[in-house]
């Protein structure tokens, strides 16, 4: 007979940047660690639904193009599927499915009553006209309207979306029903029933995040340097937030480069300088870096809040900070991950560190099914409460597994998604 050889196993190193293999990987160590039940692993590491849509969308000059999107639930055990929208060239299918997972385990630590879910069109937005954007909008939500709905599935802003694009996708929907929905999408503008709050709650999470690991690491925001990489919705708010919090903010980039002054930058000429360029870079008080220069850059804090796959294998060993804080989803691959615990470069991972814009959608989704309307100190104070919570807890459970934060924030998390599965039994 012949011999068969062995099936080679994949080491971390062999496994390729794909985010849905990441993502599959970061779930078996927590599964492994808390002993889960094979089968019920076997369901968890899984997405529930998995919708690919084709769609014609008529062009300014009168052609048609096809574009593809994507609406991923990954779990719903605990409530409605909850996840961001992205409009990206690179969007595929198994990053979306990768995100969705991610958002599963980031409304478990936080404990807020969402499954998770993420949707994406491959699309540069930059390509499009506004109107087009507006039809590609509207027609994408129609394809998706069989899943998304208040006691089902909420989207909200991602990458290359925001307030508008929710406003568009909203009323496309209330628009079918024949009555406003405002529930179905979070992220809204504040005239149709969105939150105070929302549009700096991620940056804010991220801060509250930053301060609570300094107070752990006996780290002095004071004496604390940071490079934020990314200025979108959370860069931008992050930078400007632990900027107000005494962090200096040295560095900063977005798709074109990046910026540095070791002194620290002015944040509000930034803004401004950012909001008549529509870009950080040529910012005249710094150096101009690349984006992969701004990452190994001579900092104590960097937060990057741009993509997935910053930190790889390539780099994480030349990164220099001592501290990570993942603003965006995804941005440290599981080999990277080693490579910087080795070094003791302690990382926050993203299903903390930017839960504060899915809790806060969580007050909004809560605001317009009761059509009752907070105030921001409140919604602030709310969310500072959950983030300390779900970081103290993520603490604890590292420190009795001798495992880092992102182990121990999974333990929490796939623990709550797992007893929640177990109660509710395997129907039928
Ligand atoms: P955004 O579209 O508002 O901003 C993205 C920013 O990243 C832009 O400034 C862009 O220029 C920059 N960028 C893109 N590629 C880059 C690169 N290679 N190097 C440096 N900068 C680059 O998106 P966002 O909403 O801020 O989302 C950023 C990340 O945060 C994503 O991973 C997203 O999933 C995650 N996130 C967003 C929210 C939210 O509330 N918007 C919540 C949780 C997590």
């Amino acid at each position: 007979m012949a011999k068969t050889s062995p099936i080679p196993v994949p080491t971390v190193h062999e496994v390729p940047d794909n985010p849905w293999h990441n993502a599959q990987l970061q779930f078996d160590n927590a599964a492994h660690l808390l002993n889960l039940e094979p089968g019920l692993a076997a369901v968890l590491r899984e997405v529930k639904r998995e919708f690919t849509v084709r769609f014609p969308v008529k062009m300014d000059d009168g052609s048609l193009r096809v574009f593809e999107g994507y609406r991923v639930q990954h779990n719903v055990t605990r409530g409605p599927a909850k996840g961001g929208i992205r409009f990206h060239p690179n969007v595929s299918l198994d990053e979306v499915k990768a995100l969705s997972m991610w958002m599963t385990w980031k409304c478990a630590l936080v404990n807020i009553p969402f499954g998770g879910a993420k949707g994406g069109v491959i699309v540069d937005p930059a390509n499009l006209s506004h109107h087009e954007l507006e039809r590609l909008t509207r027609r994408f939500a129609s394809e998706i309207s069989i899943l998304i709905g208040p006691e089902s599935d909420i989207p909200a802003p991602d990458v290359n979306t925001n307030g508008e694009v929710m406003a568009w996708i909203m009323d496309t929907v209330s628009m079918e029903k024949g009555y406003s929905i405002p529930a179905v999408v979070t992220g809204k503008p504040l005239d149709i029933g969105g939150s105070e709050g929302r549009p700096s709650a991620t940056g804010r999470g991220v801060t509250i995040v930053a301060l609570a690991a300094c107070r752990k690491l006996g780290m002095d925001p004071k004496s604390t340097r940071v490079a934020v990489q990314g200025f979108g919705n959370v860069g931008s708010v992050s930078a400007q937030l632990m900027h107000e919090a005494g962090f200096t903010i040295c560095g900063l980039s977005d798709v074109y480069g990046a910026i540095f002054n070791p002194e620290g930058l002015d944040m509000d000429e930034v803004m401004a300088f950012q909001r008549e360029h529509r870009t950080i870079t040529g910012f005249p008080k710094a150096t101009a870096l690349s984006n992969e220069e701004l990452l190994e850059a001579d900092v104590d804090i960097l937060v990057p809040a741009a993509l997935e796959n910053q930190i790889t294998g390539a780099n994480a060993g030349r990164i220099r900070a001592r501290l990570v804080i993942e603003g965006a989803n995804g941005p440290t691959t599981p080999e990277a991950d080693a490579i910087l615990e080795s070094k003791g470069v302690t990382v926050v991972p993203d299903i903390l560190a930017n839960a504060g814009g899915v809790t806060v959608s969580y007050f909004e989704w809560v605001q317009d099914l009761q059509s009752l309307f907070w105030e921001e100190g409140e919604i602030n104070k709310r969310l500072e409460k959950i983030m300390e919570r779900a970081f103290t807890q993520m603490v604890l459970q590292s420190e009795e597994h001798h495992c880092s934060w992102r182990l121990g924030a999974y333990l929490v998390a796939v623990k709550r998604v797992a007893d929640a599965t177990a109660v509710r039994g395997i129907y039928p």
